[in-house]
């Protein structure tokens, strides 16, 4: 069976139909009724919001046998009127040439458009208005949009302008000027939902009315979006569209696995945070789907909680924030489920207490502590500089290599060597034996060498030398915030 897409079954018949643009469709009956309709409209708007729909209504009115009947008596019209979809004209408006509709988006040339607009000039064939409905107006030419303009300005009998288009600050000033603007809102959620509940009962399925209320949601304000959501679960559905079709069907997260998250993260739980976001990814879910759905899923917590006048919404701001931190950090990256994971189990992190210092307002950069005893550490460090004065008269050339080396641990034979950068460390490495003959001979005994590299350690000035200087320097490093001792 042809299966004929809701977007076009849904689309409204008349001026009734206009789901969440009241304040348009009245002031359009209040016009046509009063024969008071321009030349010339631009219709502004998010996709999906009837900007279009609109259009073809306006055009088609204009053209209505019994919308002139009653303009000509002088009897007001009903929105649902208008137009009356059962005169000639009506009928026959679909296959009018005297109705002329394009997108300039879709590639058409400069030519095509001039050929098309110079149409304008000839009578109608056998409409009362010849109509252009032009959609995405911002994209046209230059010439194009200089040809409309012209058009405008001197209008020839009969022909009426519809412009449409998403961004109005693209639109020239001289085509916004010269137009009647209409502008179309979102439409909100709960306008949506009931619409979508009257559609499927008239094709005898039943939507069940949270997953209704789940379509208009992903909808964000879009009728459009809202009829493709629901063509696709219908084209799947037996007779009842429930909210875990909608969910499979959509590849959605439901909202139970979504508040599940949610409140492990809230519990700072990080095994239950670590298992909810395992049974998402595992139906399938990209990562950026999921915290975006998070996200909504808490802006609806929200909202909710304002409506019933609760203000302690601190703890979802920050998981709002640091989900959308997340979420612009997938882009382009190779590991998204990681980003995500990582953001979830940082907010479950346990909350810290911090104690601000009273009376010492410098805090010494921390030191990393060595496991062994200090008097260890003390002989290493001793040994250390004992050889590297020795190497200086012998082998200069290592000396800028050991002023970057801190030493990190010290057992009877081996005096291991910590370096801050891969750079140095490779350096000092190609010199190793020369360094170590030298420690062999200042000790007097085999001593071994090791090198880790670190960049966690303390500058090597902060670390070779005694413990209270070494605090005094790293305050001084603070206030003047060095990052280089060496620069104090
Ligand atoms: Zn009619």
């Amino acid at each position: 069976m042809a299966h004929e897409a809701l977007y076009t079954r849904g689309r409204p018949k008349t001026l009734s139909h206009l789901i969440g643009q009241e304040h348009i469709s009245n002031a359009l009956a209040r016009a046509i009724s009063t024969n008071r309709l321009s030349h010339a409209y631009l219709l502004v708007g998010t996709r999906g919001t009837g900007k279009t729909s609109t259009a073809r209504l306006l055009a088609k009115a204009m053209n209505c046998d019994r919308v002139h009947e009653a303009q000509s008596s002088g009897r007001a019209l009903e929105k649902k009127e208008i137009p009356c979809n059962k005169c000639d004209a009506c009928k026959n408006f679909d296959s009018s040439q005297d109705n002329v509709e394009f997108d300039a988006a879709s590639n058409r040339s400069v030519e095509d458009v001039t050929r098309l607009l110079s149409t304008a000039h000839f009578a109608p064939l056998r409409a009362r208005v010849k109509t252009f409905i032009i959609d995405e107006v911002h994209m046209l030419s230059f010439e194009a949009v200089n040809s409309i303009l012209k058009l405008i300005e001197e209008p020839p009998s009969n022909v009426a302008f519809f412009l449409a288009t998403t961004e109005l600050n693209k639109v020239p000033m001289t085509i916004r000027s010269r137009c009647q603007v209409l502008n179309f809102r979102l439409i909100p959620q709960a306008k949506i939902a009931p619409y979508l509940v009257t559609l499927a009962n008239r094709l005898n399925v039943t939507l069940h009315e949270d997953a209704a209320q789940k379509i208009a949601r992903l909808a964000a304000g879009s009728m459009r979006d809202a009829l493709t959501y629901l063509d696709q679960c219908y084209a799947v559905s037996e007779g009842e569209i429930t909210l875990a079709q909608v969910n499979e069907t959509l590849g959605l997260i439901s909202d139970e696995n979504l508040d599940d998250i949610i409140s492990a993260v809230r519990a700072r739980s990080r095994v239950e945070v670590a298992k909810a976001v395992t049974r998402a990814f595992s139906s399938g879910l990209a990562a950026n789907v999921i915290a975006e759905s998070l996200i909504t899923r808490l802006r609806d917590i929200e909202f909710d909680m304002l409506d019933r006048n609760e203000s302690n919404l601190a703890d979802f701001d920050r998981i709002i924030d640091s989900l959308r931190e997340a979420t612009r950090e997938m882009y382009g990256s190779g590991i998204p489920d990681i980003i995500l994971e990582m953001a979830l189990m940082k907010l479950a992190a346990p909350a810290q207490n911090f104690i601000m210092p009273m009376q010492n307002v410098i805090t010494p950069a921390p030191i990393p502590q060595a496991t062994e005893p200090a008097e260890n550490l003390d002989a290493g460090q001793k040994i250390f500089y004992d050889t590297k004065d020795y190497l200086n008269s012998e082998v200069p050339s290592l000396k800028g290599l050991l002023d970057q080396a801190v030493v990190t641990s010290f057992s009877d034979d081996m005096l291991t060597l910590g370096f801050r950068k891969e750079f140095f460390a490779a350096g000092f490495t190609r010199s190793q034996k020369d360094f170590e003959d030298a420690v062999t001979h200042v000790a007097g005994r085999p001593i071994k060498i090791s090198v880790v590299i670190d960049k966690n350690l303390p500058p090597p000035v902060l670390k070779n030398m005694p413990k209270q200087e070494s605090l005094n320097l790293a305050g001084a490093m603070k206030i003047f915030n060095a990052s280089d001792a060496t620069k104090i």
